[in-house]
């Protein structure tokens, strides 16, 4: 599906700040972006994870940022909170299935798998994801990418060109 991503973003930004009165969230978005091609229901998953996992680990009255940049090639999503970080040792390993912080061993509702999804998700789109912090306390960052254009091979097809090939009507069964 084609998704407005500033529009998205929004919604979702909108609706958790209604569900955590507390933390103050902050949006920032480029002017006229267009749509991206993705699956539409996987990448407000992972956002919700992201902002999910944001508000967890960080404490009220602070302040998660949802970030959208981009170049000609990529979009770059950033999901950034002030809470309890992520040691160096610890930034890949959490995207590992069923790893879990210290800290998260505390809170009962994770299973260490949200992340290993987020990855799967936004590689299945031809992305990144990764995870910046300066160390336990400092907050964490999550960003993760989503290429703009599809592949040249399929971009390059005009559609006019595609369906003026149909010489014939499909009558046949398929
Ligand atoms: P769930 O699978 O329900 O999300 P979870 O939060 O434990 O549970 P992941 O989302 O995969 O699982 O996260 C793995 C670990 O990464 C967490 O246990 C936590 O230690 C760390 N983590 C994730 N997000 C943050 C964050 N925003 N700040 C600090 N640590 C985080």
């Amino acid at each position: 599906t084609q998704v407005q991503m500033p529009e998205l973003l929004s919604q979702l930004v909108t609706r958790w700040q209604k569900q955590a009165p507390y933390h103050r969230f902050v949006l920032s978005l480029p002017p006229d972006l267009p749509p991206v091609m993705c699956d539409a229901v996987r990448i407000e998953q992972t956002l919700n994870h992201l902002l999910d996992n944001a508000l967890n680990y960080s404490a009220p009255n602070s302040v998660v940022s949802v970030r959208l940049e981009t170049n000609e090639v990529e979009m770059r999503i950033g999901v950034i909170d002030e809470g309890i970080g992520i040691a160096p040792e610890h930034l890949e390993r959490i995207f590992d299935r069923f790893y879990r912080g210290s800290q998260g061993d505390e809170q009962a509702s994770g299973s260490g798998l949200g992340l290993a999804a987020a990855r799967s998700t936004v590689e299945a789109h031809g992305g990144r994801i990764w995870a910046d912090s300066m160390g336990e306390g400092q907050g964490t960052s999550f960003y993760f990418t989503l290429p703009l254009a599809p592949r040249i091979e399929t971009a390059a097809v005009p559609q006019r060109t595609r369906i003026s090939e149909v010489a014939e009507p499909v009558t046949g069964p398929l």
